[in-house]
């Protein structure tokens, strides 16, 4: 059952949507009105339309556990054993709680720890229970896209070294310059998620939210290798922490912030246009056209799977980046 479940997602993207609890402490009004399953209804207070309906994979409200929202991912990292490649992403404005489905809150335990924990932990019992006929190699890279350069978020000077992207590679890792890091428990991610974090963090000041304005990619590399036949499979899985997707006033802004507002608005809509180029299986992908969909190529439409959250804040002041955060779901969906 699972093996079909897993052969369904092949070529396909799901998306789901996941409404971060009322944090701001200003307003309990909820521009959220019903959903269920894979439907919701927000209500635009302001807009002509009054109310508008979108329909998901999924909905998860302001009340689902990190747990529920990595339970539907589960089937996608046994098929990363299996050797094919995954995306996972998460999508939405900054502050609409995308970095706690991936990363998980400042603090971490058990139970609200996110995906790219949950993803490895998984791979490893699950690599566990094939010991004997496999044996695998796991290992870790994260990286940053900040207007369209990628650099290495696990060394210490990351930060000035520009990496290329190929996509001729043989081993399927295609930073070939970014650090690649062996890893067997989740003592080694944690401790290399937090250099990755903590570097993510160092290129900011209080008044450049860097992190808000880059993707970040941990990408899991997996070589399983069959002892009886000598196989070699190979696997691999990015998990995106996406850029915020607010759109800029471009009167207000101007310099520096104005040029990563349409880095980002470029490498986001790149991506949109892969997506619903793949989704309407067309003939022509258009890849090239930024850092972001180049570095997941490989990973994005034939026998990838790929996966996206789209987060919304449910305060009133969010509805306007809330309806566009859906529309651009709907259309990749
Ligand atoms: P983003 O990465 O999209 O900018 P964050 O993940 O940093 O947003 O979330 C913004 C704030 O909301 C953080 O303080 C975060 O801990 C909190 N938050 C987000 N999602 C949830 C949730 N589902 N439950 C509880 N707190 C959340
Ligand atoms: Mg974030």
């Amino acid at each position: 059952k699972l093996y079909n479940q897993v052969q369904d997602l092949r070529g396909s993207i799901r998306v789901y949507c996941r409404v971060r609890p009322n944090i701001s402490g200003k307003s309990n009004i909820s521009t959220i009105g019903y959903f269920h399953e894979g439907n919701i209804t927000v209500n635009t207070k302001f807009g002509k339309e009054g109310r508008r309906n979108f329909t998901f994979n999924k909905v998860f409200g302001p009340s689902a556990s990190q747990e529920e929202v990595f339970s539907d991912t589960r089937p996608l990292i046994r098929s990363i054993l299996d050797g094919y490649n995954v995306c996972i992403f998460a999508y939405g404005q900054t502050g609409s709680g995308k970095t706690y489905t991936m990363n998980g809150p400042q603090e971490l335990n058990q139970h609200n720890m996110g995906v790219n924990y949950r993803a490895l932990r998984d791979l490893f019992n699950l690599a566990g229970q094939r010991r004997g006929t496999f044996t695998y190699d796991i290992s870790v890279q994260m990286i940053e896209i900040y207007n369209e350069q990628v650099r290495d978020l696990l060394i210490g000077d990351g930060a000035n070294r520009r990496l290329d992207i190929r996509n001729v590679s043989q081993n399927g890792v295609n930073v070939p310059d970014a650090n690649l890091f062996p890893v067997s428990s989740m003592e080694d991610v944690i401790e290399l998620m937090n250099i990755g974090q903590m570097n993510r963090v160092v290129g900011a000041t209080a008044l450049n939210d860097r992190s808000s304005r880059s993707h970040s990619c941990l990408t899991i590399h997996v070589q399983g290798k069959d002892f009886t036949s000598q196989t070699i499979l190979r696997g691999c899985m990015h998990l995106v922490d996406l850029a915020g997707s607010e759109r800029v006033d471009k009167s207000e802004v101007t310099g520096e912030r104005l040029r990563e507002a349409q880095h980002i608005n470029k490498s986001l809509s790149a991506l949109g246009d892969v997506i619903s180029a793949l989704a309407q299986k067309s003939s022509h992908i258009p890849y090239r056209n930024s850092k972001l969909t180049q570095l997941l190529q490989d990973s994005l439409g034939g026998q990838a799977k790929t996966l996206m959250f789209v987060h919304i804040s449910p305060e009133m002041d969010a509805v306007g980046e809330t309806i566009s955060t859906l529309k651009f779901a709907e259309r990749v969906s």
